[in-house]
């Protein structure tokens, strides 16, 4: 009884209360605001909503550190973020251009297949999903292959929540001539990223990560000269970067049919990640929430999987505990029936499941997460410390 009396689901933040609270990689828990910002009807063609876009693609580029005139653009298309990985992979690299795809996780497999379905040649470089690439990994690779002409390397790879070094890489790839592409879905908004200094031909992200908006529609950030040599390149038509582009430069029109309510939250999730500090101050509250997440965890007894110098601020992956009375489905369902949705594992090594930190949740969320895997543990009677023998 008295357990369950601490599980109160609380939040500093207003959402909206009926709703669970996700602990998810995306779409995540959006504040009541950036939801209320969609209740209303826009034509496409309005002066306002065309605005609106304008202004949503020059602070995406403010928050990258760069600017139009500093030779940057962005571009957004509708869709999931996966959308926009294939229009950067099928608009940047020529047919007689090589991938080197560094994967350490799903989503850099998925890079490689998207290449491979593309007809583009691809050396696939894979490490376990605990290890990250390091700029001599690159290099080496670099100088092992002329024929390589792009590098792809996803920025946080949301599989187990590792950090992959882009600064690093970027130098390495730089150094040996070649372009870099960089999925940072997941970690741009929270994760400082300088596309002056960078180096990199493009990169992309979504609309319902760590911006904290709702899902719709994903944006790539652009080096101009990249961008303008994909003219006439694109394999396909919908996922064209430079038409789009063109089209929103031209008559600030998308080519078809415009996340319009997606674009309204996103702006005012833009005015609230504004608020919080904008991307140092919504890494430092990830940051806690990781902190108080793991700490937490770490005392029930339950075993983080990655070590602590790749972790990222963004999702956790712990391991199952080897009791035959834990069984994810269970425990998942009984989380969610309090009010707390977690993440299924994606590991191939590892039976494991995930942590999400991102999203409008603070530390007094996690805490309350924290207490519910307390109860539901006592309830299922499972021990979270038991490990392997
Ligand atoms: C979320 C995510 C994606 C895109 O996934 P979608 O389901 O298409 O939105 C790509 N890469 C990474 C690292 C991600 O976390």
């Amino acid at each position: 009884m008295l357990a369950l009396l601490v599980i109160v689901r609380f939040s500093v933040y207003v959402t909206t209360p009926a709703d669970k609270l996700l602990f998810t990689p995306g779409p995540l828990t959006t504040s009541a605001t950036v939801k209320q910002a969609m209740l209303r009807d826009l034509g496409s063609r309005d002066r306002e909503f065309v605005e609106v876009v304008r202004s949503v693609r020059r602070r995406l580029l403010a928050l990258a550190n760069v600017r139009q005139d500093l030779g940057f653009e962005t571009v957004i298309l509708q869709g999931s973020g996966t959308y926009g990985i294939e229009a950067m992979i099928s608009c940047a690299i020529p047919p007689d251009g090589k991938l080197l795809a560094l994967v350490n996780g799903a989503y850099g497999a998925r890079i490689a297949h998207i290449a491979r379905v593309h007809g583009i040649a691809v050396h696939e470089e894979r490490r376990r999903e605990d290890t990250a690439f390091s700029d001599a990994d690159v290099a080496a690779l670099l100088a092992a292959d002329p024929a390589i002409t792009h590098v792809s390397v996803v920025h946080c790879e949301t599989t187990a929540g590792l950090m992959n070094p882009i600064e690093a890489i970027a130098r390495a790839v730089t150094a040996h001539g070649r372009r870099l592409l960089v999925d940072s879905m997941s970690a741009f908004g929270a994760v400082p990223v300088d596309l002056r200094t960078l180096g990199a031909d493009f990169l992309v992200s979504s609309s319902n990560k760590c911006i904290e908006g709702v899902p719709g529609f994903v944006f790539v950030l652009c080096n101009r000269a990249a961008l303008l040599a994909c003219e006439g390149k694109s394999r396909t038509v919908a996922l064209d970067l430079f038409a789009q582009w063109r089209g929103l430069e031209q008559d600030g029109q998308f080519r078809f049919t415009p996340p319009v309510h997606a674009l309204l939250a996103f702006s005012r999730a833009l005015d609230e990640l504004d608020a919080e500090g904008g991307v140092a101050g919504r890494g430092l509250r990830y940051r806690e929430n990781q902190q108080v997440l793991l700490a937490g965890m770490t005392a029930l007894g339950f075993e983080s999987y990655l070590p602590a110098a790749v972790q990222g601020p963004i999702i956790a992956t712990f391991r199952y505990p080897r009791d035959a009375r834990f069984v994810f489905e269970d425990f998942y369902r009984r989380l969610s029936d309090l009010g707390f949705v977690i993440y299924p594992g994606k590991l191939t090594a590892e039976p494991c499941f995930r942590v999400g930190n991102i999203g409008r949740i603070g530390a007094m969320d996690v805490s309350a997460l924290l207490a519910a895997i307390a109860a539901t543990a006592r309830a299922m009677g499972f021990d979270p410390s038991a490990r392997a023998s």
